[in-house]
């Protein structure tokens, strides 16, 4: 058996590599090879945490597993480590066997940022030149990260529910050189491109906030009750998901659902436009909505990637089982 330790992550996973691994885990979830297993999060009665287990097979990158975490909300206080905590197994699909243990802390904030560039890849509009960000907590620096290497964007705007938060964006958006414009909320109907990843459970970004030909992620609703756009803005789009299951029942598509303003047959697979059984986006005037809600086969995709990396560099650590 393997061991990637979280340590090593940072070291040997790029942006590019989790790209790749999402992007061709979504096509085999769309082409069927690939599925995931049903969720499990509970709240485990002790230390106010909420622990689970996402998991999946994928046939066509023979990549079978479990992440196991969740949230500790006092660890950083009581025991000076991050909150968010989580470890990826993977198995032999032809044995069952353990194959690796690797560290899904800083994989997680990878696999979800790549998931919202794999969105712009498909779905923005080519001539994109203002990039928005609704949110300005961890993972969204992530997230802007990896967007500014999708279009060759101009300007980011930014909106916080605390603005105190911004400069954490602000910083990427400077690294990467290009300025950033703290906005309202009604600014971000410049934006060709919007990222919501926030934890709210009461919408901020409005159907008036966004412009017609706006492509937007929505990627802080991974829950049953959070929400972070109006309803009737998924109304108004094209709704594309990384899972059709997960989008109505956990993501951002679960309140338009229940407020039937859209069907669920009406909301695509993100993979099949990547597989090209979907045109995705038709017009320059639509607005494409892509709602990720974080399968565990993401998780699988990059922790299998960085395997091979840490093995090519000789990191990896062996130990009998
Ligand atoms: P964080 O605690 O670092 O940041 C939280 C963000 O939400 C901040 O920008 C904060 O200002 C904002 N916020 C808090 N309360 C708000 C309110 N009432 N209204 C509007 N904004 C509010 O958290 P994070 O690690 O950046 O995670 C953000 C969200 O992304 C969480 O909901 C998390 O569960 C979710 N997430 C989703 C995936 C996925 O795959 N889709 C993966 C990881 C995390």
């Amino acid at each position: 058996m393997l061991i990637v330790p979280e340590r090593e992550i940072a070291n040997l996973m790029t942006r590019s590599a989790a790209f790749d691994a999402v992007e061709s885990v979504f096509a085999a979830m769309a082409s069927k090879n690939a599925y995931n297993f049903p969720v499990i999060r509970e709240a485990i009665g002790h230390e106010d945490a909420l622990y689970g287990f996402k998991g999946g097979f994928d046939k066509q990158g023979m990549t079978l597993g479990l992440k196991a975490g969740g949230y500790w909300p006092n660890n950083l206080e009581k025991h000076g480590v991050i909150n968010h905590q989580s470890t990826i197994f993977l198995f032999d699909p032809d044995t069952g066997m353990v194959k690796a243990m690797v560290g899904g802390n800083l994989l997680t904030a990878l696999r979800t940022a790549a998931a919202s560039s794999v969105s712009i890849k498909h779905l923005a509009r080519k001539d994109a030149k203002v990039m928005g960000m609704v949110g300005a907590g961890h993972q969204a620096t992530f997230q802007l990260r990896a967007a500014l290497e999708q279009r060759p964007f101009e300007k980011v705007i930014g909106w916080n529910y605390h603005p105190e938060m911004l400069p954490n964006i602000e910083k990427v958006a400077n690294e990467a050189g290009v300025p950033f414009e703290a906005v309202e909320l009604d600014g971000m109907v410049e934006a060709d491109v919007v990222i919501s990843i926030t934890s709210t459970f009461e919408p901020t970004v409005m159907a008036k906030h966004i412009s017609p030909g706006t492509h937007i992620a929505c990627m802080g609703t991974d829950t049953k009750g959070k929400q972070e756009v109006e309803a009737a803005l998924l109304g108004k789009a094209t709704v594309f998901t990384d899972e059709v299951a997960q989008s109505i029942t956990i993501g951002e598509a679960q309140h338009a659902i229940y407020n039937h303003m859209i069907r669920p047959e009406n909301i695509v697979q993100i993979g099949e436009v990547i597989n090209g059984t979907h045109k995705g986006r038709t017009s320059d005037d639509e607005i494409t909505l892509f709602d990720g809600t974080g399968v565990g086969l993401q998780d699988l995709a990059v922790a299998a990637s960085v395997v091979e990396l840490a093995v090519k560099n000789g990191v990896a650590i062996e130990v009998d089982f």
